[in-house]
């Protein structure tokens, strides 16, 4: 089977970053509990689980006097002091341009603009950075952009790390129309940039696409977004096991792309499987 990656393709600075941190603490530690799903990647969150790593619901159902680990998206600001206050120790595995765009996002609000974030509600960087304003927010998703009605005084944007650049530069253009003064920051990580245009390339050279990552990945899907949006036929799958061969049959060269949470021996799967039929 003929098929080409994408370059640059799969774990991001940060992600690997977590993974190696969590990878020592189990090490040092014979369990260490996340509060959510510390990484994108079911599959990479079950085989940490098997050397230890304990993910409950929230921070409030991490046993006292444990090892507890922040996972790359961050947590709120209460959140992460309730669990330096219980926990034995505390592995930071906030990624730093995460933490980057919690500042920002803290800085604005005590600047007295109305902030107003890019991206989706429930995903847990969103929440992190929501975390970190004590005045109102708001989140907006591009396609809801237009609903915005209300006046305010100053605003500003800032936007979740793996969002479109196309759609940060589409609010800011729309809510200059409804402010006095507007900020905007370019918070969208250069990872997924680079992530997102290595895809673009791909797309215009190949028919299909096989995307792999995690379902609950933001970035992920923004790459199976854009794939489509080739008018592509794209597969997004998990695991090379999740694959199905009578989808390759007809196909000549395919593109391979995988999400900043994807592990390498996920990819690597993926790659042996292509390299066998
Ligand atoms: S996508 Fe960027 S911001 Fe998000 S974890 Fe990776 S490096 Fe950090």
């Amino acid at each position: 089977m003929n098929f080409v990656i994408a370059n640059p393709t799969g774990l991001c600075f940060g992600v690997r970053r977590a993974i190696e941190q969590l990878e020592l603490a189990l090490r040092e530690n014979k369990s260490v509990y996340a509060a959510g799903s510390p990484i994108h990647n079911p599959q990479e969150v079950e085989r940490l689980s098997r050397l230890g790593l304990k993910v409950t619901p929230s921070v409030a159902e991490i046993p006292g006097g444990t090892a507890a680990f922040i996972r790359a998206h961050g947590l709120s600001r209460g959140e992460d002091a309730e669990l330096r206050e219980k926990c034995r120790k505390v592995i930071d595995g906030t990624c730093p341009f995460v933490r980057n765009v919690q500042k920002k996002a803290a800085e604005l609000d005590r600047e007295g603009y109305k902030v107003i974030v890019l991206g989706d509600f429930d995903h847990p960087e969103v929440k992190g950075i929501l975390g970190h304003v004590d005045g109102d927010a708001l989140v907006v998703k591009s396609e809801n952009c237009i609903n915005l009605r209300a006046r305010f005084g100053k605003i500003g944007i800032l936007s979740q790390t793996t969002q479109k650049e196309a759609d940060l530069a589409d609010l800011a253009s729309k809510l200059v129309f409804l402010t006095e003064e507007l900020r905007v920051y370019n918070t969208i990580c250069r990872a997924t940039v680079e992530r997102q245009e290595s895809v673009k390339k791909l797309a215009e050279n190949v028919g299909a696409v096989v995307v792999i990552g995690g379902k609950n990945s933001a970035n992920t899907r923004a790459l199976v977004e854009i794939s489509q949006s080739f008018g592509l036929d794209v597969k997004w799958i998990e695991s090379a096991g999740e694959l199905d061969e009578g989808w390759l049959r007809d196909k000549n060269e395919i593109g391979v792309a995988a999400g900043g949470s994807t592990p390498d021996w996920l990819v690597n799967d993926l790659t042996a499987k292509l390299s066998r039929l």
